[in-house]
Order: C-alpha cells, then structure tokens, then sequence
C-alpha cells in the first residue's frame, strides 16, 4: 500500500491535471477525467495522491498506461472532504498530484491470478483490463448492484467472473452471476483448491476476511492486497 490519507507537508515532483469531464455512473460514485501531463507514466495498479488546499487523497487511476487522459471512479462520501470537491470542481480546474506510487501492479507467475475487488476499490483492475491483462476468476463486490462498476470491462478480462453484493435493492435485477451473501462464501465457493496469485482491493475488512480465508483454503497462495478504505 502506497499510504495513507494522512496530511504531511507539501510534497514534491507535484504535477497537473485539468479537469475536463465528469460522468456520474449513480448518486454514490462519478468518473473524473484530467488531462494527463506528458511525463506523468505509470503501471496499471499504481496510485496518484492529489493534492489540494491541505488535503492528500490517493486515488488508482481506471484508466489505462496508454491512454491519452487520467480516468479516476470516485466514490462520493457527502461527509468527506476531497471527494464533495472532486464531484463538485468546475471543469477546467487544475488539480494538483503527485506519483505514481505504490506496488499493487500485476506480477505474472505461473499461478493462476484472481482479482477480487469491492466498490471502487475495483479500479486497478480496471486499468489492467485496458492494459490487456487477463485473470482466471473475477469476483467483484459491492454493497448495491448499482456500485459494480465496470462489469463490461470485466467479464470478458476473466475465465469465471462472478459479482456479489451485500444488500439487495427492490430495483435490483438479480443475475445468474449475481450472488447475495459473504465475500469469502463466495470465493470458497467458486475457486477450486489450489495455489493462486490473489490480487485484493478495496474495503478493509473485505481484505481481511479473505487473506483469513486464503490462509485456511489455499495455503501457499501469495497474496498482494490494497486497502481504500476501512
Ligand atoms: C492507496 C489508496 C487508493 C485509493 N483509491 C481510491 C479510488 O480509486 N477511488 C476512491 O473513491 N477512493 C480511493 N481511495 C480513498 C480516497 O483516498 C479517499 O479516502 C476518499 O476519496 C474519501 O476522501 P474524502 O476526503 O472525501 O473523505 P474522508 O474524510 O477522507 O473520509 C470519510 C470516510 O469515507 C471512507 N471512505 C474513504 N474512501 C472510501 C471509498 N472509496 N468508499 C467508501 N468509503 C470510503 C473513509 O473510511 C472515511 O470513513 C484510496 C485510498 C488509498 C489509501
């Protein structure tokens, strides 16, 4: 993990971004897109800190190495501080960053890898995916059906793909791949015993109850895990 959300002094090598677009995909969550400076590079999985007024917020872009902006999904927390600003900031605004930081990038491995990510914390794997990476299974999780973004980058990244959430909706439509329930019945469930590569981000205690899991039913498994949020 790259860090945490703590305020520190200002940093340096801080770059710029425009704010260009804003695409809301619910109430809860928006897609920002900045202009990308031309020395910013990065690896699928890396994390930016932006860095505004005094506040220092780490986000993953969703966007790929390659592409010409820098797509970041945002989950709007009303009570935050930074995300109210993200989801609110006239286009055109310059927002400042630092990086690309931190280590949750893909390692290939003979192992078979598997992605399990919950709400935004879905994000570096959605860059992997426009990076043309690939996985064996897929699990994406989210409180609501409507937070499991991405699904269409997604389903075609993996062998199995399956999506839970934990809360049902009266206007949720319920798919075949569509389970309710725990996050580690899920994976228990789906994945045959075996060692793989576990790739884990998102919320904390998702990341917790699964490395638990993982201990008990795949030992030997390796284990690379990015907490957004408690
Ligand atoms: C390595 C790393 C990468 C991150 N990448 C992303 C990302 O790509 N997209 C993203 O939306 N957030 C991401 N976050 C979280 C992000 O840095 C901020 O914490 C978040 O945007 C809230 O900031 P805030 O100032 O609005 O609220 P704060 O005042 O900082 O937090 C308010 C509350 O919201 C909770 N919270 C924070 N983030 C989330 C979230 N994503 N979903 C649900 N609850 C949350 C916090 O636990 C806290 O209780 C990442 C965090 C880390 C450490």
């Amino acid at each position: 993990m790259p860090g945490s959300n703590q305020q520190t002094d200002m940093p340096t090598g801080i770059k710029f971004g425009e704010l260009l677009n804003r695409r809301w995909f619910s109430e809860d969550a928006f897609e920002v897109e900045f202009s990308r400076p031309q020395d910013f590079l990065f690896k699928a999985g890396h994390t930016i800190k932006m860095v505004h007024q005094n506040l220092q917020r780490y986000y993953s872009p969703v966007s790929g190495p390659n592409d010409p902006t820098l797509l970041l999904c945002v989950n709007y927390i009303k009570e935050g501080k930074l995300s109210p600003i993200l989801a609110s900031a006239e286009i055109g605004t310059q927002f400042a960053f630092t990086g690309p930081h931190g280590y949750f990038n893909f390692s290939p491995s003979p192992r078979p890898p598997v992605f399990i990510g919950t709400d935004t914390g879905v994000a570096p794997f959605a860059s992997m995916a426009r990076s043309g990476i690939k996985c064996h299974a897929f699990i994406q999780g989210a409180r609501h059906a409507k937070a499991l973004y991405y699904q269409d980058l997604f389903r075609p990244l993996a062998e199995k793909y399956v999506s839970f959430v934990w809360e049902i909706l009266d206007n949720d439509t319920v798919s075949s791949d569509l389970f309710h329930g725990k996050m580690a019945d899920l994976v228990a469930q789906n994945l045959k015993p075996g060692v793989y590569d576990f790739y884990l981000c998102g919320w904390q205690k998702m990341v917790r109850d699964v490395t638990h899991l993982i201990d008990k039913r795949f030992p030997d498994s390796r284990v690379y895990t990015e907490v957004f949020y408690q």
